[in-house]
C-alpha cells in the first residue's frame, strides 16, 4: 500500500465561545460522538467511521476561530524523519511529550507560512468504528449513524497569507500533490491552492487572506450526494444559519453546504468528488471563472467566502 508519510486530517481544535450550544450543534444536531471532556472542560468528539479516539476538540473561549490543526502520519519512524526536514526548510519545530494531549502519542508542532498552528503526530489511541474487525458487517448498530450521518472528517482550509511557501512545504517536505489551484486572471498570482497527500481531492487547502491564522471550513465527508440533501432537511429544521445551501464545487466536485456553528465556525458537509491520482496535473482555475470554481451550480461567488473567517 502506497500511502504513507502523511496519512490524513487527523484533528482540529476549534473554538467555541459557549460549550452548551457547540455541543448542541456538533453532537446533537449534526451526529458527532462525544467520548470525552477532559479535567479543562475541553470536549472531544469523533465521526462514526473513524477508528481514532477522536478528531474534532472543542475548547470554549472568548474568539472563535481554530487554535491549531494535526495530521496523523505513518508511524514514530516517520516523525523522526520529518522534523530535520522541516527544520531544513525554515520552520522551528517543538517537540511535544506524549499524553499532554490526551490519548495521544508526542508530537511535532511548528507555525506554517500562513500563521497557522500544525502538528504531526503517529499515535492516538484506537477505539474503533463500533463493527469490529472481524465480518464487522457493512453498517453499525441503529443510532450509531446519526444526525447529518458523518463518516470522517475531511479537510481543512485555511486562511492567510504566503500560501504558495504552504504549497511548498506540502508538497516538497510532505510529498503532496497540488490537485488544483485558483489563480488571479490578470497577475496570475495564487489565491487559493489545494493539497492532497492521498486520492482524495484534497486533504488541506489555503486561501489568501490579508491576515494569517484565519480558519475558512472544517469539512465533514458524507457517503453520499442523497445524505447532504438530507443534512439540508435538517440544518432548515434546526434553523442552523447556512451560508451557500446545496451546490457543486468546481474545484474538487463535491457537493457541498456550508454552515455555521454557533459561535460563527464555518463548517462543511461533502460528498462524492474525484480520485486523485498523483500522475494527474494540477487543475487550474482562474479568478474570471470563480462562480464556475466556487460553486459550480449556478456560478456565483458569495462575497461571504473570502470575507467570513474565524
Ligand atoms: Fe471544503
Amino acid at each position: 500500500m502506497a500511502l504513507r508519510g502523511l496519512l490524513r486530517l487527523g484533528e482540529l481544535r476549534i473554538r467555541v465561545l459557549d460549550m452548551a450550544q457547540a455541543r448542541k450543534h456538533y453532537v446533537d444536531r449534526m451526529g458527532l460522538h462525544e467520548v470525552m471532556e477532559d479535567a479543562d472542560g475541553l470536549v472531544y468528539l469523533k465521526a462514526w467511521d473513524e477508528h481514532d479516539h477522536h478528531s474534532i476538540v472543542l475548547r470554549e473561549t472568548d474568539r472563535a476561530g481554530l487554535d491549531y490543526f494535526a495530521f496523523k502520519v505513518y508511524d514514530d519512524a516517520t516523525l523522526t524523519a520529518l522534523a530535520p526536514k522541516i527544520e531544513a526548510f525554515g520552520l522551528a519545530v517543538k517537540e511535544v511529550p506524549a499524553g499532554v494531549y490526551p490519548k495521544s502519542g508526542r508530537r511535532l508542532e511548528f507555525v506554517l507560512p500562513s500563521g497557522h498552528i500544525m502538528q504531526l503526530y503517529a499515535e492516538k489511541e484506537v477505539i474503533g468504528n463500533t463493527m469490529g474487525y472481524h465480518n464487522p458487517g457493512v453498517t453499525p448498530d441503529e443510532g450509531v449513524v446519526r444526525g447529518f450521518r458523518i463518516n470522517r472528517l475531511d479537510h481543512v482550509l485555511l486562511g492567510g497569507l504566503n500560501i504558495d511557501e504552504c504549497a511548498r512545504l506540502f508538497t516538497e517536505v510532505f510529498d503532496f500533490d497540488m490537485s488544483e489551484k485558483i489563480v488571479d486572471a490578470e497577475t496570475k498570482s495564487s489565491m487559493a491552492v489545494f493539497l492532497t497527500g492521498s486520492t482524495k481531492p484534497h486533504d488541506v487547502a489555503f486561501v489568501m487572506q490579508p491576515e494569517g491564522g484565519r480558519f475558512h471550513h472544517v469539512s465533514f465527508f458524507l457517503e453520499s450526494a442523497n445524505d447532504v440533501i438530507k443534512a439540508a432537511d435538517l440544518i432548515g429544521k434546526y434553523r442552523i444559519p447556512v451560508d451557500v445551501s446545496v451546490n457543486r464545487h468546481g474545484v474538487t466536485r463535491g457537493m457541498t453546504i456550508y454552515f455555521f456553528d454557533p459561535s460563527g465556525n464555518r463548517n462543511e458537509v461533502f460528498a462524492e468528488g474525484y480520485v486523485h491520482y498523483p500522475d494527474v496535473p494540477t487543475i487550474v482555475w482562474d479568478t474570471d471563472d470563480i462562480g464556475h470554481a466556487g460553486f459550480s451550480q449556478d456560478n456565483v461567488m458569495r462575497p461571504s467566502f473570502y470575507e467570513v473567517l474565524t
